[in-house]
């Protein structure tokens, strides 16, 4: 990692990133990300964000939901059409299969994080540009900072591959847990791709019974 980037890093209030490898990513100008110590703070500084030209385009802002202490943080790719409208995320027919997936691992949604790695939908659902995911990662990194989970989940190749800095395959990836700023994280394949071919749950199910496994290790008691 080059001095400048652990530098960019330490500027907006991330620390600890072991194996980080990455180009330099340029910080717009004026953002103090560490300013933000919670998740309400993160949320305001982010604002009604127009940093990227998806600004122009979202109906809202979808920031994540779920609990700010949870062991666990799923996050996908970007909004879809429902969560544009809703402003918050999982809340089509994918995040009705991923509520499933919470029930059979014990869960509710308000028990554990869920986000994105882009905060407002690409048009027509479009893969984001890497200016974009640019321009919205430290949110995300900064999110799972303030909230600091046990485990990842990261739903889908491109939120695996943006978090891990890879071009590895989502199928390469999932099944392993992997360093993602000191913290463990299972690539798993995402809700959408499980409606499309539901013989793919089976793996699914593999990744989350290893995650909680590992939650359930000891690791994963906290104080609420
Ligand atoms: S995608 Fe991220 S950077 Fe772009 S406008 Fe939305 S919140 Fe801002």
């Amino acid at each position: 990692m080059d001095d400048l980037y652990r530098l960019y890093l330490k500027t907006i209030g991330i620390q600890y990133l072991p194996g980080y490898q990455s180009e330099q990513v340029p910080l717009p100008s004026g953002d103090k990300v560490e300013h933000s110590k919670t998740l309400e703070d993160l949320r305001e500084f982010i604002g009604d964000c127009h940093r990227c030209q998806l600004g122009d385009t979202r109906t809202k802002l979808v920031f994540g939901t779920g609990n700010p202490r949870a062991d666990i943080v799923f996050v996908g790719e970007a909004p879809g059409r429902d969560e544009d409208i809703e402003g918050e995320p999982f809340v089509g027919k994918a995040g009705q299969l991923l509520t499933k997936i919470f029930r059979a691992m014990g869960l509710a949604r308000e028990d554990v994080y869920i986000c994105n790695v882009i905060k407002c939908r690409p048009p027509q659902n479009r893969n984001p540009l890497p200016v974009e995911v640019t321009t919205c990662k430290p949110f995300l990194l900064r999110q799972i900072e303030i909230i600091s989970p046990v485990v990842i989940c990261a739903l889908g190749s491109f939120a695996a591959q943006t978090l891990l800095e890879t071009d590895i395959r989502i199928s390469m990836l999932r099944g392993h847990f992997h360093d993602c700023y000191g913290i463990p994280l299972m690539p798993t394949y995402h809700p959408s791709f499980l409606l499309r071919d539901p013989n793919r749950k089976a793996d699914v199910w593999e990744d989350i019974q290893k995650i909680m496994k590992r939650l359930g290790s000891g690791t994963g008691d906290r104080e609420n």
